[in-house]
């Protein structure tokens, strides 16, 4: 399963540009049908998706491409779940947040285990886009917890896409 740091129409676009490429050996993915469709929950809305798939001719496999507002394995879309680690890393509990957004809390608390439990790479993979997309990007600020230090790596390589690339925070996610 890979994000796409792009919307479901640009997708499409990019995938026939040969622009996105395998997760495992960077070859070019071409297009290869769509995965079964799905729904996902969004803030204020339900959306339905029906990813596209792209084929690794070097790995002989497909790849599932989840546009910015999806996640992988979950029926929330990015908005709602990042909106979650966010109040979390504000030292936020489960309860609390499950109420703000309107989600049982056993769905919240399973989205902030493993949040914490996979910190440490989702901090990496956030600074390693951060300095692709500013090599300068100062000093991060010690959060006191590991998904607080993760969160913060996320938004600071999230405004910096914004910054280089213009629209919306809410339209970007990255991919881990
Ligand atoms: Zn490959």
């Amino acid at each position: 399963m890979l994000h796409v740091a792009i919307t479901e129409e640009r997708i499409e676009g990019a995938l026939a540009a040969g622009e996105i490429a395998c997760p495992a050996c960077l070859t070019a993915l071409s297009p290869w049908g769509f995965a079964r469709s799905r729904t996902v929950r969004l803030a204020g809305e339900v959306r339905s998706l029906r990813p596209r798939r792209g084929w690794c001719g070097c790995c002989e496999r497909s790849h599932v491409l989840l546009p910015c507002w999806a996640v992988a394995r979950r029926r929330d879309g990015a908005q709602v779940i990042g909106e979650a680690l966010r109040l979390a890393a504000a030292g936020m509990g489960h309860r609390s947040i499950a109420a703000r957004l309107g989600r049982p809390p056993g769905t919240v608390r399973g989205w902030l285990r493993s949040a914490r439990r996979g910190a440490g790479s989702l901090r990496a993979c956030a600074t390693r886009a951060l300095l692709a997309l500013d090599p300068e990007p100062g000093a991060l600020t010690p959060a006191g917890s590991e998904l607080g230090d993760a969160v913060e790596a996320m938004m600071l390589a999230v405004r910096a896409w914004v910054l280089r690339f213009g629209g919306d925070e809410e339209d970007v996610t990255l991919s881990v």
